[in-house]
């Protein structure tokens, strides 16, 4: 199978959803690479190194596009692309359909199969292609907050892990799951004193078994949230309801019963965030600042660290690739249910309930 790789155009997006790894893997089972040149600069790597692997390294995008029967992505393709995309030809990457009337109106039209990352299932209806960057995601939240904490940053001032005499910063995270988890265990790690919150008591228990001792779970309700806020200096904000927008957990009123300084990291913000005064914000302009509070609310935090979210997405994706590259999309998605649930539109039809419906479109 011929397999193309384009460098991604979005603004800011400096992921590649190929590496020179997967790349030699593909072209020992007797496919063709072809990626587009630079690529994989932003994350580390070179087309010398591709061209190494074995990959036919093109020089324009259009070139890609045209020859390859798949296209393995990291972001949905933007406007200039909708014309490349081919009839019959694979697209697998992050679509997030159910966000974009154009993109998905141009996908229908284009009669391509789109595949996307972000519906794939696992074992106990998991999304294993979703998973890596939540952990890149809630690792990244404790790090961004203890930047935001330090007074040259408009933030309150204080150390996450105090010193020896001196206690600790309080961080309050809201939701227990793969961001709040990763953001537990790194502000647990620096010693700070961290308190999650979930509505869900099977996984509170499992942490409560597996993080350290100065990790508190509580039940998360409205009661408990505000009797943190006072005492809390950095906020995480981790939930999700699958399908839905997330909860406003903190409303705008609420911010008046935190300190100045207060930094609050609202990782959720792609499903609408669990803060109600969080909008989303940009790497260059990443904070705003109500009430005294601190807002980040970046859509894309992985995107700040494209050596490590390049590695950690593609660990994730390359094995379905390699199923798709061997068999073909029709036979790998037929012999692998979770491959399958990754099917949006296919030939010109929807064939993803929840994307119809967000358009009012036939299935
Ligand atoms: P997850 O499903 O693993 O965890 C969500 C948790 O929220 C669950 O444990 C659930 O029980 C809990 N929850 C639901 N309602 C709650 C409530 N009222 N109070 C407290 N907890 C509640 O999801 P995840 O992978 O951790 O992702 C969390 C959010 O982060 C999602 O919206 C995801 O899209 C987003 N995300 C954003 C970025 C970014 O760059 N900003 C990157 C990755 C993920």
């Amino acid at each position: 199978m011929i397999i193309g790789c384009p460098k991604e155009i979005k603004n800011n997006e400096n992921r590649v959803a190929l590496t020179p790894g997967g790349t030699l893997d593909l072209v020992r089972r007797g496919h063709t690479v072809l990626i587009q040149t630079g690529a994989g600069t932003n994350s580390g790597y070179t087309d010398a190194e591709y061209v190494e692997s074995g990959a036919e390294v093109v020089a324009d995008i259009e070139t890609v596009y045209a020859r390859a029967e798949t296209i393995v992505k990291v972001k949905e393709p933007i406007e200039y692309e909708y014309k490349l995309v081919r009839e019959g030809q694979l697209l697998f990457t992050y679509f997030h359909f159910a966000s974009s009337r154009p993109l998905t109106e141009a996908m229908v039209r284009s009669k391509a199969i789109c595949l996307a990352y972000e519906t794939v299932t696992g074992p106990k209806n998991t999304l294993p292609l979703l998973v890596p960057m939540s952990e890149v995601a809630g690792r990244m939240a404790v790090q961004e907050g203890a930047r935001y904490l330090e007074k040259p940053a408009g933030g309150r001032g204080i150390l996450l892990g105090g010193v020896a005499g001196v206690p600790p910063a309080r961080v309050l995270i809201l939701g227990a799951g793969v961001v709040g988890t990763e953001a537990a265990k790194m502000a647990a790690g620096l010693r700070a004193n961290v308190t999650v919150m979930d509505i869900n008591l099977d996984r509170l228990r499992y942490l409560a078994d597996t993080l350290p001792a100065n990790v508190t779970l509580v039940f998360s309700n409205e009661y408990n949230i505000r009797r943190e806020l006072p005492r809390t200096d950095l906020i995480i904000g981790a939930v999700l309801i699958p399908g839905a927008k997330a909860p406003h957990l903190i409303t705008r009123q609420m911010l008046g019963e935190m300190r100045d300084g207060t930094v609050v990291i609202d990782v959720a913000v792609d499903q609408g965030g669990c803060i109600e005064t969080c909008h989303p914000t940009t790497h260059e302009d990443p904070t705003y600042t109500i009430d005294g509070v601190i807002h980040y609310c970046v859509a894309n935090m992985p995107g700040a660290v494209p050596f490590t979210s390049t590695l950690a997405l593609t660990n994730a994706t390359f094995p379905y690739l390699l199923q798709i590259a061997d068999k073909g999309w029709e036979r790998a998605t037929a012999e692998n249910e979770g491959l399958r649930a990754g099917l949006n539109v296919v030939r010109g039809e929807i064939v993803l309930p929840e994307v119809a419906e967000a358009f009012g479109m036939p299935v």
